[in-house]
C-alpha cells in the first residue's frame, strides 16, 4: 500500500466506502466579516470553498436531496464545508449540526473550521456528537510558515494552531490537517518545513491540496497581473510525495489533490485532472521505492 488513504480506513472499519453529502451550513468567516481579516485568505472564492454546494437550501433540504438518491446500505459523512463550520454561538452549531443528523446511515460528522475558532465549549460540544456517531474537525493550515501565512492572509499564526490541536486532542476529537502546496512565495523548501512541522503531531488525517486559480479570488487577480505563477504537475507530485513520506504511516490521507469546478478554474490547466495527479504521485512514490511514512521520524518537539 502506498498510502493509507480514506476508502481504506471506511473499508476497516464499516466495512464499505462512505459517500460525502458537503453541506453549507450558513456559516461566515473571521478572516472576511472583519473579525480578525477582511477579504479572506487570497484563494478562498465568494462560497468559501465550497463552490459546487446549492447555497439556497437548507441543511436538512442538502441532506434529504443527498439521501433520497441512496440505498439502504449506503452510509454518509455529513461534511460541513463552506467557510467557518464553527463560527457561531455553542446553541446555533447544536441546532446547524443535529438538523444534518437526521438519518442513521450518517455516520461521520465532520466539521470544517478554522483554529481559531476553536474553544473549550465548541470542543465540548462536538465531543457529545461522539455518542451518536463519528466526529472529525477538518483545519485549514495550509502552511506552516507564518511569512507565507501573512501572503496569503490567512490570519493567523502557526500558535493558534497547536492551541487548537491541543484542545482538540484532551476532547479525543480526531484532527483532519489541510495543506496546500503551492502557495506564492512557497517552493520544495517551504514545503519541507511544513511537512516536518506536521510529523511532530498526531494528526489523524490530512488532505493535501494542490493550489488552483479560481475566478473571484485574490489569487487571480496576482495571476493575471503575474504576480503569481503556479506550481507545475511534477513540483507538486515531489512535494505530495514528500509530505506522505515524511507524514505517520497512520496518518488517513483524505485528499491529493485540489477540487475546483472546472468553469471556476483558470491555473493550472493540470489541476482539472484528478486521475492524472494521483497516477503520477503514485508512479513517482513506486518508481523510488517510497510509501507514506518511510521517512518518518516523529519530532519530541510538541
Ligand atoms: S478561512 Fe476558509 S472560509 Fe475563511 S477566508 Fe480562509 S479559506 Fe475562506
Amino acid at each position: 500500500m502506498l498510502y493509507y488513504n480514506l476508502s481504506e480506513y471506511f473499508r476497516k472499519k464499516y466495512g464499505k466506502r462512505l459517500k460525502k453529502i458537503c453541506i453549507d451550513g450558513g456559516f461566515s468567516c473571521p478572516n472576511r466579516d472583519g473579525k480578525c481579516g477582511k477579504g479572506g485568505c487570497i484563494y478562498c472564492g465568494e462560497r468559501g470553498a465550497g463552490e459546487h454546494i446549492d447555497p439556497l437550501s437548507s441543511i436538512s433540504e442538502q441532506v434529504s436531496r443527498a439521501l433520497s438518491a441512496a440505498g439502504d446500505d449506503d452510509l454518509f459523512v455529513a461534511y460541513f464545508q463552506n467557510f467557518t463550520n464553527t463560527y457561531a454561538p455553542v446553541q446555533v452549531l447544536k441546532e446547524r449540526y443535529d438538523s444534518a443528523l437526521t438519518d442513521n446511515r450518517i455516520r461521520v460528522l465532520a466539521i470544517g473550521t478554522r483554529p481559531d475558532c476553536i474553544d473549550e465549549d465548541i470542543c465540548r460540544l462536538i465531543s457529545e456528537y461522539k455518542e451518536k456517531c463519528d466526529v472529525w474537525v477538518e483545519l485549514g493550515l495550509q502552511t506552516a510558515n507564518d511569512n507565507t501565512a501573512d501572503v496569503i492572509n490567512r490570519g493567523y499564526h502557526i500558535d493558534v494552531f497547536e492551541k487548537a490541536v491541543k484542545l482538540l486532542d484532551e476532547y479525543k476529537i480526531p484532527v483532519v490537517v489541510h495543506l496546500i502546496v503551492g502557495l506564492p512565495t512557497e517552493g520544495i523548501e517551504e514545503i519541507k518545513k511544513t511537512a516536518e512541522y506536521i510529523s511532530r503531531f498526531d494528526i489523524w488525517g490530512i488532505k493535501i491540496h494542490s493550489i488552483y486559480v479560481s475566478k473571484d479570488t485574490r489569487l487571480a487577480d496576482m495571476y493575471r497581473a503575474g504576480q503569481y505563477t503556479p506550481p507545475t504537475l511534477s513540483d507538486f507530485v515531489e512535494a505530495a510525495a514528500y509530505i506522505l513520506t515524511h507524514i505517520s504511516p497512520n496518518t488517513v490521507v483524505h485528499r491529493l489533490t485540489g477540487d475546483c469546478p472546472k468553469d471556476m478554474l483558470i491555473a493550472p490547466e493540470w489541476n482539472s485532472n484528478k486521475h492524472k495527479i494521483i497516477n503520477e504521485i503514485n508512479v513517482y512514490l513506486e518508481k523510488n521505492g517510497l510509501c507514506q511514512g518511510s521517512e518518518y521520524k516523529k519530532s519530541s518537539a510538541n
